[in-house]
């Protein structure tokens, strides 16, 4: 049985790149051999094969449903996974824990110093993910090509008004048109399809989705709205005044013809044909209409905690134990662990729900 479950797991990887082969036949490389296929399974029949890797804790906006004007208490620098403990860590979720795709958020991901050679070093892992990235789009036009070369599949952009003044009061700087270029930028870098990610904020742009829906559809954008949840670092959130998706809906249907699109699988977004097709928007109810029943996410840190679910009061410590010199196989069943007591829900419509400790930007969007 251990033979041959052994042996599967390594024909299903395929010839393994040589830094998972190096940690898969040499004890020495890292404490224990290989022994074995596993998969993140919780204890409600979901699999997480969507790894979120948060890359650094810290931004250079300050979107007000996120992060306060002053920032937060970033995490210091030895506190941080180093680019080899990412790479172990996917190589881990990848190679050991059937992980399929890896996708790189933050805070901003692209603060991170040497992204395009971090992205290159996933992309080298066998089997190889699908990788892609969250960011707030200001440093792609000088990022997106060498990330497209280095392996980087797609890119979600957040851009929540077209209206400059809006985004200066939204995200707390006047950045508007770095976001514009550096969506250009991936487009032109072939990091297709460009998504972009909306929050609409009572008083500010809850009147702008047919807008921002045209602005995409000019130029080729996938636009995907997304409900205000209780994650920001003020706890300001109000169920009462956040901008709901049948209210998005509403507000596009006065102006767009809108056809559900059937097969959502374990997507976050609900998807609608716009004018009959081929054009999509999406929408991700996450706080009216919760989609846990089918999440295959699991998040990463970016100081190395295992967390089953954005709203997870309970964090896994996978950055000691690495570091303590624990073998691949090791790290494997503690995340192993950690996925079995994923909650079947979020939970922010019980009367009960406490917001998590770490805000949006500390976990990973
Ligand atoms: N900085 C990058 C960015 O903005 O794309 C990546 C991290 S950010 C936390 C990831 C996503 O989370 C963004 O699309 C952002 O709009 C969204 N987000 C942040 N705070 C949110 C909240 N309270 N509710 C819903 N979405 C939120
Ligand atoms: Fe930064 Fe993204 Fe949070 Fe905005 S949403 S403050 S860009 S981490």
């Amino acid at each position: 049985m251990y033979r041959r479950e052994r042996k599967s797991a390594v024909a299903r990887m395929g010839a393994p790149a040589p830094a998972v082969a190096r940690r898969l036949r040499s004890p020495a490389g890292r404490g224990s051999p290989y022994c074995g296929t596993m998969q993140l399974s919780d204890s409600f029949g979901r699999v997480g094969t969507d790894l979120r890797v948060s890359l650094t804790d810290r931004c250079n906006l300050r979107c007000s449903y996120c992060m306060p004007a002053e920032g937060l208490p970033w995490l210091t620098g030895p506190e941080v996974l180093t680019d080899d403990e990412v790479v172990r860590l996917v190589g881990v979720a990848t190679g050991l824990l059937e992980v399929t795709e890896v996708r790189l958020t933050g805070g901003e991901p692209t603060l991170r110093a040497g992204l395009p050679a971090l992205v290159a070093r996933i992309a080298g892992l066998r089997p190889r993910p699908r990788i892609s990235m969250t960011t707030n789009g200001l440093s792609l036009s000088r990022l997106a090509a060498p990330l497209a070369a280095a392996g980087l599949d797609r890119v979600n952009v957040s851009l929540d008004t077209v209206r400059p003044a809006a985004f200066s009061q939204i995200t707390r700087r006047d950045r508007f048109d770095d976001v514009v270029a550096g969506l250009a930028a991936a487009a032109t870098a072939g990091l297709a399809p460009v998504k972009v990610n909306a929050v609409l904020v009572r008083g500010v742009n809850d009147d702008e989705a047919p807008e921002l829906l045209r602005w995409c559809l000019q130029r080729g954008y996938q636009l995907r709205f997304i409900e205000q949840m209780p994650l920001d670092a003020g706890h300001t959130w109000d169920a009462s005044t956040m901008v709901t998706a049948p209210e998005i809906l509403a507000g596009l249907e006065r102006h767009f013809r809108l056809e559900p699109v059937v097969g959502r699988g374990s997507a976050p977004a609900e998807l609608f044909a716009v004018d009959g097709g081929p054009a999509r928007v999406g929408v991700i109810a996450s706080v009216t209409a919760p989609f846990c029943g089918a999440c295959n996410r699991v998040r990463l840190t970016a100081d190395g905690q295992v967390r089953t679910c954005l709203f997870a009061r309970e964090e896994s410590d996978l950055r000691t134990a690495l570091r303590a010199g624990a073998s691949d196989d090791e790290l494997a069943r503690r995340w192993v662990t950690a996925m079995a007591g994923k909650k079947a829900g979020h939970g922010i419509n019980d009367p009960a729900f406490v917001q998590p400790t770490r805000s949006m930007s500390a976990i990973g969007g």
